[in-house]
């Protein structure tokens, strides 16, 4: 049933895409299942350069794997992306033949767990118990990558990584390429069940997947149930399709394919459902094309103006150390029941985390600046009048620490006069409770973003180059200038740093042995991005620094000032920076003297290439 696609697509800038598997929970072969499919979630993504992604390794991971030996490529390069690690979605990867092929390389993405790694998660089902053959027979180079939420490049393609409503830790993947954009939502369930029938109002965890969603050419979403099936699928982690289509139309799709299809539901019972959709979206003249995913489906997206990338402005970046912020950080709570209590302090110590617990509100300040917290999960049981005040005392110490309330029904003018960011609704399991707090750690362990590209990018590193500066060896007209800056200021540590593709390089640095950095982690990409001087009073308290590894490492950075070295064509190449690890800041008056230290080095660096 399966139409041959080219190994590699370059048709313009098509992406195509094509489902290998669309069925959910369980593999469903046989004579009911034909058309739409019988294999688990697997869908392939090539970019027009012919990037290769492979969304999810269930079932269909198998067929794919066989056309692409057939294609007889031995030096083929792919990326797996992992929803999350439940059966239906990594059962194909045993079976995916060329992760057994020497000199294929791939590369495999998936959730970070706190407790067991990607490759732990995923080659655990090839134990000896289950399975013949050991990952380490895997010929191919794999390479294992954990993801937290964020954004990150696989080649041509720039993927954004979001946390579903699942009771495992789940990422939703959206991919822009070539002007199209793709996105991936399996599994998931309305984090509000005021939408499961598709009406009501989108609010909090709700909207944001839909701007996560937002404008997709083609948006694969978890359609397992119907608005009547969800009631007694409540926690289950998947969406009735009603959801699936509100979400789409809020958020503007053009194309929304349903896929997890349950194994309950036949070829028949597949094709009403869509029918009764349209139907329904003909009679309010949408623009938003509905269809069921079909196993063998291909599909191309074709985009004659490029797109720009939707998070060009900066993000997290998805592939983050993060274990350094997360030892760092702990959970509040505020629980007067006894049995809660227990549960959830039980699940915070399972993931490895400490907790605090309070019970009144003066205790939150000292708990806040002590402990560094990544969460607060407030049991709503009291009046409505104190749960809001503690959760005010808790957002007037720290505006951005994500609260949890606990309760027995969602209640959202409760929700947002507490400034909630989410909700666990009793009875919860606690394996249900592990994953939202897992999601809601990890996602505040990574407070910290990469600077976005200069649009005069390739210009700024060509005049940068063309000065012959770069690793030349350190000289005292530039060293006197850091030495002054230090002086002046009572600084430990004062750089002239150069911002390169990949790295920033120091032609002097007072206070450091490094003689360069990550660019990703350096305060002064952020400079040459925004070309105006940046002064940072405390990183803990700024959500671009907070958990940046120069921040809870050592030189454990509090304090930033950096002052934008231009040239005369206007290429910004660096900066010339003071840091301390105390918190403080500088008034108008020193930031002059700033700027009169960097008029010298700049006045330096371009005696450099004469
Ligand atoms: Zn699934
Ligand atoms: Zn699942």
């Amino acid at each position: 049933m399966y139409r041959d696609g080219p190994a590699t697509t370059t048709v313009g800038s098509t992406v195509r895409i094509q489902f290998w598997g669309t069925r959910g929970s369980i593999a469903k072969p046989g004579p009911s299942t034909t058309r739409h499919g019988g294999n688990t979630s697997c869908v392939e993504v090539r970019s027009a350069r012919g990037t290769l992604v492979v969304i999810d390794c269930g079932t269909g991971a198998h067929p794919l794997g066989q056309k692409l030996m057939s294609a007889g490529a031995n030096d083929l390069r792919g990326h797996i992306l992992i929803s999350h690690t439940h059966w239906d979605h990594i059962q194909g990867v045993p079976f995916f033949a060329p992760l057994f092929v020497p000199g294929n390389h791939w590369d495999i993405y998936g959730p970070k767990g706190l407790d067991q790694s990607l490759r732990e998660a995923l080659t655990g089902q090839m134990q000896y118990t289950y399975f013949p053959v050991t990952p380490d027979q895997f010929g191919a180079t794999i390479r294992y990558h954990d993801l937290v939420e964020g954004v990150f490049d696989i080649d041509d393609i720039r993927v954004t990584a979001h946390y579903l409503n699942h009771p495992a830790l789940t990422l939703g993947y959206r991919l822009e390429a070539d002007g199209a954009t793709i996105v991936y939502c399996c599994d998931h369930e309305p984090h509000s069940q005021s939408l499961a029938d598709g009406q009501g109002d989108i609010t909090g965890q709700d909207l944001q997947h839909c701007e996560f969603v937002q404008e997709a050419d083609l948006l694969i979403h978890d359609a397992q149930y119907t608005a009547a099936e969800y009631p007694s699928k409540i926690g289950w982690g998947h969406s009735p399709v009603e959801y699936a289509v509100k979400i789409a139309q809020h958020a503007h799709v053009k194309k929304l394919a349903l896929t997890h299809h349950d194994p309950l539901r036949d070829d028949h019972a597949i094709d009403c459902l869509v029918e009764t959709i349209k139907t329904h979206l003909n009679s309010g003249s949408s623009p938003l094309q509905v269809f069921a995913a079909v196993e063998g489906e291909i599909l191309d997206i074709e985009q004659p103006e490029l797109k720009t990338h939707k998070n060009d402005t900066g993000q997290f970046k998805a592939t983050t150390p993060i274990e350094p912020a997360l030892a760092e950080r702990s959970i509040l709570l505020a629980i007067a029941d006894p049995i809660t209590a227990t549960a959830i302090s039980e699940v915070v110590s399972a993931e490895g985390l400490r907790f605090n617990s309070f019970s009144n509100i003066d205790e939150v300040r000292t708990l806040i600046s002590r402990s560094r917290p990544s969460l607060a999960i407030v049991e709503h049981n009291a009046t409505l009048t104190d749960t809001i005040t503690i959760c005010q005392a808790l957002h007037q110490t720290d505006d951005e620490l994500p609260v949890v309330l606990i309760a027995g029904r969602e209640d959202s003018a409760l929700g947002i006069a507490a400034g909630a960011s989410d909700w666990l609704i009793r009875p919860f399991s606690r394996s249900f409770a592990r994953t939202k707090i897992r999601a809601w750690v990890l996602r505040t362990a990574c407070r910290w973003k990469r600077a976005a590209i200069p649009l005069d990018e390739e210009t700024r590193l060509a005049s940068l180059r063309e000065l012959g500066i770069l690793d030349t060896e350190a000289e005292e007209r530039f060293n006197r200038v850091t030495r002054l800056a230090a002086a002046l200021f009572d600084v430990p540590i004062a750089l002239i740093g150069l911002v390169d593709r990949d790295r920033q390089w120091y032609k002097s640095c007072l206070g450091l042995t490094a003689k360069e950095a990550p660019r990703d982690v350096t305060f002064c990409a952020h400079v040459i991005y925004v070309r105006e001087p940046m002064i940072v009073p405390d990183t803990f308290q700024d959500s671009r620094f907070a958990d940046n590894p120069f921040v809870i490492n050592e030189p454990r950075i509090r304090f930033y000032a950096g002052y934008p070295l231009i040239l005369d064509n206007g290429s910004c190449i660096g900066t010339l920076c003071l840091l301390d690890a105390r918190p403080r800041t500088i008034d108008h008056l020193e930031l002059e003297r700033l700027r009169d230290l960097a008029d010298i080095a700049l006045r330096e660096i371009c005696a450099f290439s004469q």
